[in-house]
């Protein structure tokens, strides 16, 4: 068989050629990073959770029909993407005071915020994602207003999508990052939830007991990243196809 043609590789995904035209094969690294790439670490299943819990949530948001780049998982590592045409924004969704909005406003992490918030950063590693204004956003042209507009439709209805499926497990969505992109269907584009929804990119809470079940476990050394995440995708009935059998959500008195 031809060696795949890689197109891109990113911190913890490399993208290949996908098998038709208009598709590509998203690969999930075990490769863990923080503070842009200061912080660096192998964590042996990390790549194999985050497949099975970006298909869980990008599945259920293509069934509430919010548009996703997701296809189908094709393996405990890999997933079948549409192809689309990434906005360079960070598309932040924030509920609970947390992270850079703690420190860049001085309110203090877990105040609940009066309704959610999103926040835009510019995608450039060189730079360190600077949050960014919408001035910004048009000016420079990084996205249109209607892609603005409908960029944050989006990011609300995946945050109560993201909030209610959470919630039903005893877990708080503290805040959380997507990235969005465009798909062109002749002279029309459309915008779609594109990269992944995982506890890389989200934060995420017990709601008993505020137990951190995310990335800020690699980032501020708590413990193990992997017993956090196989926490999530335990409560979720989300397993690694090699554990467990799928179960169904456990709903948490
Ligand atoms: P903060 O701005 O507080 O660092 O992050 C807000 C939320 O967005 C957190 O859930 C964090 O995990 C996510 N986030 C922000 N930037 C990145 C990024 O570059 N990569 C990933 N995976 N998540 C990010």
């Amino acid at each position: 068989m031809a060696r795949r043609k890689k197109v891109y590789e990113g911190k913890a995904k490399i993208l290949y050629e996908g098998p038709e035209p208009g598709t590509l094969v998203q690969y999930f690294k075990d490769d863990a990073t923080a503070f842009n790439a200061e912080k660096k670490d192998v964590i042996e299943g990390k790549g194999v959770l985050n497949n099975r819990l970006s298909e869980f949530f990008m599945n259920g948001l293509n069934a509430v029909g919010v548009p996703t780049h997701f296809l189908k998982r094709l393996n405990m590592r890999e997933q079948l993407i549409r192809s689309c045409e990434i906005i360079p924004l960070e598309v932040i969704v924030r509920n609970v005071a947390a992270g850079t909005m703690s420190k860049r406003l001085g309110i203090p992490e877990g105040e609940r915020l009066p309704r959610p918030i999103i926040e835009f950063c510019l995608k450039d590693d060189n730079l360190g994602d600077p949050l960014v204004a919408e001035e910004h956003i048009i000016a420079f042209g990084w996205a249109s207003q209607q892609d603005l507009d409908d960029m944050i439709a989006l990011a609300l209805r995946v945050n109560d999508f993201m909030c209610g499926v959470m919630y039903g497990v005893g877990i708080r969505l503290v805040d959380f990052k997507i990235e969005i992109g465009r798909v062109w269907e002749g002279d029309f584009q459309r915008l779609v939830i594109a990269d992944e929804i995982s506890p890389d990119s989200c934060r995420l809470w017990d709601i008993e007991t505020n137990e951190k079940l995310d990335k800020d476990v690699f980032r501020r050394d708590l413990g193990s990243l992997t017993d956090a995440y196989t926490e999530v995708a335990r409560r979720l009935g989300v397993m690694p196809a090699n554990s467990a059998p799928l179960g169904k959500p456990t709903l948490v008195n």
